[in-house]
């Protein structure tokens, strides 16, 4: 069937009416959360052929925090599509001023490689929970993954409520001319550009979740052992092929060489050799050749080799780094770290402030007044002190970037509420009105609507 008849079939579902009902609403989410149970090893499979990521990390990253999802909208749906009171105001006394999160229609879901299950899979469960029927089409780049959601959700779910739209680049613009309520894309920002611009056609509104160079800063005030554990797995996790993993450290001068040698014995006791199950490859020869190149082999502190059939790149760290080196140019996304060393805490926050806005910052520092600068300065997404990732696994806190890495956020309530519009309804008594604002006016009528607005 045409991508455009399911479209066409999805909204006649949605005016049936059909979403609106809570019930039906949850049928499907512990439907969906039956399906991964019973083909979690069918996932791990397609994603362990697409980028050798291992069993534990997908687990870790990706589904339980699908499952997780799943039961936090089952828990809260009931409280979370309740029409919610809120004040009104004197003049329109005798009143009641209500909001009815009401679904948005027919939503598109487009998701990234690096976390494809997470990524797709997550926007997919908020929408649904808010009401909504929706069209997923993943990334091409993670084929056997992309596969995986289209088989599971295609043969067990109605296309005109959920459906897996399979394909790449041309795919994607030929979804892009369609009208949706809103566009959900997750990805680069140079596609999020285009998502952007195709979306104003329309007049949809789009979240927009990119990415960017976020840094990570340790200052000599840090746990520096439990700031080097830390960093070396959020970078080198999924070879860091991570949105959120921090991109550069910054770090002070004074307590530079220890804390590289900390760095250096956690690589090795996390045990990411050539060949090792645990350690994620590189999705891609493109992507490998990219981040091959921003290896300087005269600044390489630690790692520096590849392999170029197995993909595999060696968390590498560069030191002696410059803001003008090709490592500070882009996002890495990859598992090269580069290292530059400051003095002054304040000119490096003026330092990360000359770059466009990050997904998120991490600062490790037990100092008060330098987690207050930190927090006063620097504006992104959102981050940690004294840890990195972890701040996108507590679904009380929106995920979402700003400026250049992204526009509006989910996860929990406010993925909810990102797939919802807030209905504003105010509802009048019929009686109790005074009679001022109503013509014919006059100078005693004038004067009191004065004194009451
Ligand atoms: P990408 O932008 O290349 O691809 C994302 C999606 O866009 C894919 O589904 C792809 O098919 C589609 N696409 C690609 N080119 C297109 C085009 N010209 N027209 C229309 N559609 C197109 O991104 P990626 O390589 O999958 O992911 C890497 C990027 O995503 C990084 O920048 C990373 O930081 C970012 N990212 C952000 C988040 C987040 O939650 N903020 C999560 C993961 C990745």
């Amino acid at each position: 069937m045409e991508i455009r008849e399911i479209l066409s079939d999805q909204r006649a579902f949605f005016q049936s009416q059909k979403t609106k009902n809570i019930k039906f609403r949850k049928i499907y989410l512990e439907k969906l959360k039956s399906l991964i149970i019973q083909n979690e090893e069918l996932l791990y499979e397609a994603v362990y052929k697409d980028f050798g990521k291992s069993k534990f990390d997908t687990f870790t990253t990706e589904i339980s925090f699908v499952l997780k999802d799943i039961d936090y909208y089952l828990k809260n749906l009931n409280s979370l599509s309740k029409p919610r009171r809120v004040k009104t105001n004197l003049a329109n006394q005798l009143g009641k001023s209500r909001l009815y999160p009401d679904p948005l229609g027919c939503i598109l879901v487009i998701g990234a490689w690096n976390y494809p299950y997470q990524l797709s899979l997550s926007p997919i469960i908020a929408a649904l929970a808010a009401g909504n029927c929706c069209i997923l089409k993943p990334s091409e780049i993670a084929e056997n993954t992309m596969k995986a959601m289209a088989k599971i959700i295609n043969e067990n779910f109605p296309p005109e409520y959920l459906y897996v739209f399979e394909g790449g680049i041309d795919e994607t613009t030929q979804l892009l001319k369609l009208k949706f309520d809103t566009i959900f894309f997750t990805g680069s920002t140079k596609v999020g550009k285009i998502v952007y611009k195709a979306a104003a056609e329309n007049l949809t509104p789009v979240t927009l979740e990119l990415g960017g160079k976020s840094p990570v800063i340790v200052t000599k005030d840090a746990d520096l052992q439990v700031a080097a554990k830390r960093i070396v797995w959020g970078k080198f996790l999924n070879a860091g092929q991570t949105c959120v993993a921090p991109d550069y450290l910054l770090i002070e001068e004074s307590v530079q060489e220890q804390f590289l040698e900390m760095l250096r014995n956690y690589i090795k006791e996390f045990k990411y050799d050539p060949g090792s199950e645990q350690y994620t490859r590189i999705i891609n020869q493109r992507n490998f050749q990219r981040l091959i190149k921003l290896i300087d082999k005269e600044k390489i502190y630690d790692g520096g080799k590849y392999n170029e059939d197995k993909l595999y790149i060696e968390p590498t760290i560069l030191t002696q780094v410059n803001w003008e080196d090709d490592a500070m140019q882009e996002e890495i996304f990859g598992p090269i770290l580069p290292v530059i060393a400051f003095q002054n805490f304040n000119i490096v926050l003026n330092s990360i402030l000359e770059l466009e806005k990050p997904l998120s910052a991490y600062l490790f520092t037990n100092n008060s007044e330098e987690k207050e600068n930190f927090m006063q300065k620097i504006s992104f997404g959102g981050g940690c002190i004294n840890d990195v990732i972890m701040h996108l696994s507590n679904e009380n806190l929106p995920f979402g970037g700003i400026g250049n890495s992204g526009i509006g956020n989910y996860h929990g309530k406010y993925g909810f509420e990102t797939f919802s519009h807030q209905k504003a309804v105010l509802e009048r008594a019929t009686w109790g009105e005074p009679n001022i604002k109503y013509p014919p006016y006059s100078e005693k009528k004038f004067s009191w609507i004065k004194r009451f607005l």
